[in-house]
């Protein structure tokens, strides 16, 4: 099957007299008569569902789902996108070690290494993951090695490709958050991934109605962490599993549209008045523009980012104008919204790291959604207009 039919179909088998869509199972405990079958439960060996820490009906349709689109042996789904991240780190490397991170690293991920790997004895190296040599250098010594498909909010794509070689080549784990791309646009796993991660909060719910987290990737590292989840108790619950399954069965679609929009937007944005910069993978003038155009042949999604002059106060007579768009701290949903990171996303690191990011009091990100693309550029027209 095509990607666009696996969304639709991936996570389930329907036999005669199925529920088209999937019932709802809330349970947190199954009752059994016997003592054996019980048995054979707990210890994997039969399927089904005994205690809702360890697994649950719908938790377990996302997770075959989403490893279904990725390409991969299994998953696991969690209660966010950081348990899935934290769970994915302590499965390939439970012992303190060097990881090597990209520069442009999602917030809430950098918070997590500085404030709970580094104090247990991890030593994190923050690497511009799109210089290759580099990466080279920096993978001497390394434990792991963490990149993000579209780095957040500039929306420079690294070589996954090649840094998946070099780690491969050196016996480096390599884990990759497609949080930005999804399986439909990119499977990082294909090029040589060791592990893929979601927050299924953005593009894969896609209506900002839910948080959760997926990780994908072999059967043997995906059961290491599946007990540590149960153990830890940091599952998805069953009601986010089924939204996340139900948001699954359109992403192909709202990809296709996402990816449209926000490559229209940012064309149009390059002539907009106060513009000085328009970051989108797919721009010609982007540095990541042959990368991505290889990496990501069907659309790099919805994200884009553009620096503003006149800094905060440009910023925030733009909002007051906005007719359709929003500012709201996250991405991923249906409906246009643009993030300011410098008190969102990056408020936790220093103005002089934001500035050699390349994140300043003018830039803005924008999680172009799928309305109509002509009315997303007649509104961020309007609110930009003298
Ligand atoms: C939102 C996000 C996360 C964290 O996910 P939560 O679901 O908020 O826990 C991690 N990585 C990226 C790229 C994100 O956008």
């Amino acid at each position: 099957m095509k990607p666009a039919s696996r969304a639709v179909h991936a996570g389930r088998e329907l036999g005669a007299r199925s529920p088209l869509a999937p019932d709802l199972s809330p349970a947190a405990v199954h009752v059994f008569t016997d003592l054996a079958d019980y048995d054979a439960v707990a210890r994997g060996e039969k399927p089904g569902h005994y205690y809702g820490r360890n697994s649950n009906a719908n938790r377990e349709m996302l997770e075959r789902a989403v490893a279904e689109l990725e390409g991969a042996e299994a998953g696991v789904a969690t209660a966010s996108g950081m348990a899935a991240l934290h769970g994915a780190i302590l499965a390939l490397v439970p012992r303190p070690t060097t990881v090597i991170a990209t520069r442009e690293l999602y917030g809430g991920t950098a918070a997590l290494l500085r404030q709970d790997f580094e104090p247990a004895g991890y030593e994190v190296r923050f690497v511009d993951l799109t210089d290759l040599d580099a990466v080279s250098h920096g993978l001497q010594g390394a434990g792991l090695v963490i990149a993000e498909t579209i780095t957040n909010p500039l929306c420079g794509v690294p070589d996954l490709e090649a840094i998946a070689t070099m780690a491969r080549e050196r016996g480096v784990p390599f884990l990759v958050d497609n949080t930005f791309a999804t399986p439909l646009l990119c499977r990082p796993l294909d090029l040589g991934v060791t592990v893929v991660m979601h927050s299924a909060t953005k593009y894969l719910g896609g209506h900002s109605d839910l948080v959760a987290g997926v990780i994908v990737g072999d059967t043997k590292t995906m059961g290491v962490a599946r007990a540590r989840s149960a153990r830890t108790g940091t599952p998805l619950g069953p009601f986010d599993a089924w939204l996340a399954l139900r948001g699954l069965r359109t992403l192909d679609v709202r990809m296709r549209r996402h990816s449209d929009n926000s490559l229209a937007l940012a064309r149009a944005m390059q002539s907009m008045p106060g513009v000085q910069r328009v970051h989108h993978p797919l721009l010609e003038t982007s540095p990541s523009f042959s990368v991505a155009h290889r990496l990501l042949p069907r659309g790099a999604g919805g994200m884009m980012a553009f620096d503003l002059e006149g800094g905060r106060s440009a910023v925030q007579r733009m909002i007051k104008r906005f007719q359709l768009a929003t500012f709201a701290a996250s991405l991923g949903g249906v409906e246009t919204t643009i993030s300011y990171p410098e008190i969102t996303s990056h408020r936790s690191i220093s103005q002089a790291e934001r500035t050699e990011l390349g994140v300043g009091p003018g830039t803005v990100r924008v999680s172009v959604g799928i309305e109509d693309g002509a009315d997303i550029i007649a509104d961020f027209t309007h609110a930009l207009s003298e």
